[in-house]
């Protein structure tokens, strides 16, 4: 399936997205894309284990309803609390849209009791002692959505989402951090010079090395060779693993097409990576070359032309040894 809009990342800030394309009867295919897990899996291991096993990534910090939810969970109802946005949008509106949120978590269930209203007395006792101090307390009405009640607010949260047809792919960057040592790595890399965007060159090579360890049964090499050709400098990943049919290679750079579906799915793929691969690699005048044989494997290639004379001083930025590349 083709999609209109693809939300990175779970947390309210995307979930409030699709919630306002879908609340506008939006007929967009939504895919929204989350490193952690779905709401009802996320727990930490330190409840029983009693103490951090570093998680990769944190369930704490990350999946649906992102960071904060197993925190204190504190909603503020009052614009005066919580960083520059009244600045940039005008306290009326910053305030419009605090309630207006608001009425989103009680639609799906958040409790109904506001903190902080029900004892002026006390309320008054500490603005006095604020006073004596030289502050100023702000009269802040707070909704608690801490916890114990976060996995039942976000949980409707999520079946509504899903009910109105938003798909999610969740822990999609599990594998790329998963252990790689059932695969023997070769990594060879001529001393040169390259013309690119580090971190984008470095995510094709992780990408090209994921799919290589996909498609490869534990054991089998795999081989990241770099080096110095009158074109420029060349880079390839070669795996000994299923290899690709002549008509998968001709469209497995498209955006979601996927060679081996179960075999894509049960390692979270959504087919996106060899189209960004390829992507980045036209950003720097390059192409992915694909060569492979079934029951084989393939090799994906690519170079990076040398800096052009022409270029001169502009590009020297971007030059970077391919030492730093590793
Ligand atoms: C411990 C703690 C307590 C907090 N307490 C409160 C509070 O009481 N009240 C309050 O108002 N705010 C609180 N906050 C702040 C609040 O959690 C954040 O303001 C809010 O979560 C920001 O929402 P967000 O969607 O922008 O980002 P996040 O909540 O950080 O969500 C981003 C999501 O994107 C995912 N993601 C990141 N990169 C990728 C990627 N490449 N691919 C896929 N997914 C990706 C992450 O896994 C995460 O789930 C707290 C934060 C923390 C950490």
């Amino acid at each position: 399936m083709k999609y209109d809009v693809i939300i990175v990342g779970a947390g309210p800030a995307g979930i409030f997205t699709a919630m306002e394309l879908v609340k506008n009867n939006s007929t967009k295919n939504i895919l929204l894309v989350e490193k952690g897990k779905a709401i009802e899996d996320r727990s930490c291991p330190k409840s029983k284990t009693k103490k951090c096993v570093s998680c990769n990534p944190c369930n704490i910090t990350t999946g649906f309803s992102g960071a904060g939810a197993f925190s204190d969970g504190k909603l503020s109802l009052s614009y005066e609390v919580g960083g520059d946005f009244p600045m940039l949008v005008g306290a009326d509106f910053a305030q419009e849209l605090i309630h207006y949120t608001d009425k989103i978590y009680l639609e799906f269930g958040a409790d109904t009791h506001i903190e902080g209203v029900s004892e002026p007395a006390k309320v008054r006792e500490i603005r006095k002692r604020a006073i004596h101090a030289g502050l100023k307390l702000v009269d802040c009405p707070i909704r608690h959505l801490g916890t114990e009640k976060a996995q039942h607010i976000y949980g409707a949260i999520e079946k509504y989402l899903v009910d109105k047809g938003v798909e999610m792919l969740f822990g999609y960057l599990r594998d790329m951090y998963g252990e790689k040592e059932e695969h023997p790595f070769t990594f060879r890399f001529e001393p040169g010079y390259i013309c690119g965007e580090l971190d984008l060159l470095k995510s094709v090579l992780l990408n090209l090395a994921d799919n290589a360890c996909k498609a490869s049964e534990p054991g089998k090499p795999i081989e990241v060779f770099g080096e110095n050709r009158p074109e420029g400098y060349y880079f390839t990943v070669k795996d000994y693993g299923v290899g690709i049919s002549p008509e998968d290679c001709r469209r497995i750079t498209e955006a979601f097409y996927m060679v081996d579906k179960s075999r894509s799915r049960s390692h979270n793929g959504a087919g996106l990576g060899l189209a960004l691969c390829a992507e980045i690699l036209k950003l720097h005048g390059s192409r992915l070359e694909i060569r492979s044989t079934l029951g084989k494997g393939s090799t994906f290639a690519f170079v990076i032309p040398y800096p052009a004379e022409a270029d001169g001083g502009a590009a020297e930025s971007h030059v970077r040894q391919t030492e730093d590349i590793r």
